[in-house]
């Protein structure tokens, strides 16, 4: 094909034990999945259904975070309250719409941890003017993941400890059995509104604790059984 400039390159997330990369194709994001975050962003958590918001998936939004490694993001335009949120991200490997939750954990081809940053003061403002959320949440480098662990090799994962830390301070601490949407009743809710493909991500939400993150600091999120990651900001 002979387009005008580059195109735009796939992201490839690796893959634990290989050296095969997971190519992202969209980046689905749910809100508000755990009751005590859902209080304290000012909601009732009385499982409400669930709802859904994306992120680009080009190489300026998506950010891999290889094992071991500390990647450097910088502090993102027009905030002053740039927030972590620490979540439990599946990524899609067969395809499907209207996909039942008992056959839902057939489509996962892994999990990995990773980061909705959001620029919470954006996000509110949108919010209170029944405006869009992208300024809030689909910005540059806004969703850090780490690496992929595939199902066949950790299992499925219903629970499970799940951390944020800031400079070794725990600011996040929950455990995946509390989402309020398991991640089967996600991905069967999901491939109602839209046909799953492999490549997919869907980040199921983030537990209570969400704060602001500095620039000089650094976030370490970790879930039992998945690889950490480590996001300085600069
Ligand atoms: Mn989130």
């Amino acid at each position: 094909m002979n387009y005008l400039f580059e195109a735009v390159k796939v992201v490839g997330l690796p893959v634990a034990a290989s050296d095969a990369q997971f190519p992202v194709r969209r980046v689905y994001c749910v809100g508000r999945n755990y009751a005590a975050h859902a209080r304290e962003m000012g909601f009732d958590p009385d499982r409400e259904p669930p709802f859904f918001f994306c992120k680009p998936n080009d190489p300026q939004s998506v950010v891999p975070v290889p094992a071991g490694e500390t990647v450097t993001l910088p502090y993102p335009a027009q905030t002053s309250n740039y927030h972590y949120e620490v979540e439990l991200v599946v990524a899609i490997g067969k395809g499907g719409k209207d996909i039942a939750v008992a056959d839902a954990a057939s489509h996962i081809f892994g999990y990995a941890v990773g980061l909705d940053m959001t620029r919470r003061d954006l996000q509110m403002k949108m919010r209170e003017m029944g405006r869009p959320w992208e300024v809030g949440k689909a910005f540059d480098y806004s969703a850090p993941v780490g690496v992929l662990h595939p199902l066949s090799t950790v299992g499925e994962i219903n629970q499970g400890g799940i951390v944020l830390q800031v400079d070794g301070d725990t600011r996040q601490h929950s455990d995946l059995s509390h989402l309020i949407w398991s991640v089967s009743e996600i991905i069967a809710n999901l491939s109602t509104l839209f046909e799953l493909q492999p490549g997919d991500l869907i980040f199921t939400g983030t537990p209570e604790g969400v704060g602001a993150v500095r620039p000089g600091e650094t976030m370490l999120a970790q879930i039992d059984g998945l690889s950490p990651i480590r996001v300085h900001i600069a």
